[in-house]
């Protein structure tokens, strides 16, 4: 068998895996580069030439969420080879690309995305999807990204635990440990674990609960009458903490646009089934027409879900000269390098967005597992065999990790053969 990373080891976009056995290979995730400051991509593997290339001989491809840096290049794959993503992610990513296809001189590029986001099969958790000789079988885990994965991948008398991006302080977070303990782990051991290590570069970065973010969220709100909500159109569970804190201050409208509405009804359909808490059934579209929508928020206030292009900058000129700026808060919950001017990680028109407003709060927690909740899985899961870090800008970190030592002594960062399971580490 071998295990190969393509992309990954030392950089968080582009994820790619790759699981082989002498009769049957599947990849993990098939992810592109993240962009530039300007909003543009890099990567070589973004063509159809490139992705024939490295999908040759692909018997199955497997997402372990819609993120663009584990699903970008999904559109690329020849139809003949079989792409799974979850139920509901599948939904989601839908109802993006249908938003997309609206931007102009994306008519054609949106046709063939949506045509291959129809054909991907789905995924439900615990479910076993055999592919020749390799078992994949996906557990949810919490995620900025809903109905996101991990993968069991079991072969070759071998047992690997991909763990996709995950942490351990979201609402859905509580099952994953009992998870790997009762579903995972009881059967037998897991030889490898393939893991995210974001926030390796980010060691002392505190990380509050999604819980906590919602109570914070509330305090802004009562301080402030008109609040603008930057934050990702697909996380659930951040959309549900603003909605939530909205909710308890009575009588102001919960505002956003048409697909961000979209997004929030394929959420109430699947989680709010199961908690209240993803029940978004009281959100009002908005629209610069709709007087009375406008007057309710100038008596009440608001919070609306704002994202950084010019159709919300538009919404924001309609309704500045109608608030009182003392009164107007941006809650910015996304990472915070996103909108440091001098950082590596600056996206100018998020800068450009955020520099509207009179007063920013910044307000946001990570969707990435902390240092300590990464020890926690790696000490439970005790893989007999290898530590895979991957999706981090600083790999060799994990062995910073105060990981039990028989452990430390498994983490791998370089390619080698181990129980003649060849591991590839590009
Ligand atoms: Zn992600
Ligand atoms: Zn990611």
């Amino acid at each position: 068998m071998k295990i190969i990373i393509h992309r990954g080891i030392n950089q968080i976009g582009g994820c790619i895996t790759e699981i082989a056995t002498d009769n049957v290979r599947i990849l993990i995730d098939l992810g592109q580069n993240l962009p530039d400051r300007e909003g543009i991509v890099n990567d070589d593997l973004a063509s159809r030439e490139a992705i024939a290339k490295i999908t040759q001989d692909i018997d199955a491809i497997f997402y372990t969420h819609y993120h663009g840096d584990h699903l970008g290049l999904f559109h690329y794959v020849p139809d003949i080879i079989p792409q799974y993503i979850g139920r509901v992610a599948k939904q989601v990513t839908l109802c993006k690309h249908q938003q997309l296809s609206y931007i102009k001189g994306r008519e054609e590029l949106s046709k063939e995305e949506i045509s291959k986001l129809d054909r991907m099969n789905v995924l439900i958790s615990g479910l076993t999807v055999n592919i020749g000789d390799i078992k994949v079988t996906p557990y949810f885990v919490s995620h900025s990204a809903y109905d996101a994965y991990m993968f069991l991948i079991e072969t070759d008398g071998k047992r690997i635990l991909h763990t996709g991006d995950f942490r351990g302080h979201g609402y859905l977070s509580k099952g994953l440990l009992p998870t790997i303990k009762k579903l995972i782990l009881s059967q037998t051991k897991v030889d490898f674990l393939i893991t995210e290590g974001t926030m390796l570069s980010r060691l002392n970065e505190r990380v509050m609960s999604e819980n906590e973010l919602q109570r914070e969220a509330g305090e802004i709100m009562a301080r402030y009458k008109n609040v603008f909500v930057m934050c990702s159109s697909t996380d659930m569970e951040r959309l549900a903490s603003f909605y939530a804190a909205n909710k308890n201050l009575r009588n102001r409208p919960l505002i956003c646009d048409h697909f961000q509405k979209n997004v929030l009804e394929i959420f109430t359909k699947s989680a709010g089934d199961h908690s209240s808490l993803f029940c978004f059934d009281k959100v009002y579209n908005f629209n610069p027409k709709n007087k009375k929508l406008i007057h309710w928020m100038e008596d009440k206030g608001f919070c609306m879900f704002v994202r950084a292009t010019d159709k919300f900058k538009d919404y924001y000129q309609t309704l500045v000269s109608r608030l009182d700026l003392k009164d107007t808060v941006l809650i910015y919950s996304m990472w915070k390098e996103y909108i440091n001017n001098t950082g590596k990680h600056a996206m100018q028109c998020y800068i450009d967005f955020v520099s509207m407003f009179p007063h920013v709060e910044k307000l946001h927690t990570s969707g990435h597992a902390s240092p300590e909740f990464l020890v926690e899985v790696c000490n439970l899961v005790n893989p007999t065999l290898g530590i895979i870090p991957i999706h981090s800008e600083n790999s060799t970190n994990y062995s910073k990790l105060p990981i039990e030592e028989h452990l430390q002594q498994r983490i791998l960062i370089s390619s080698r053969i181990i129980d003649k399971v060849e591991i590839i580490l590009s």
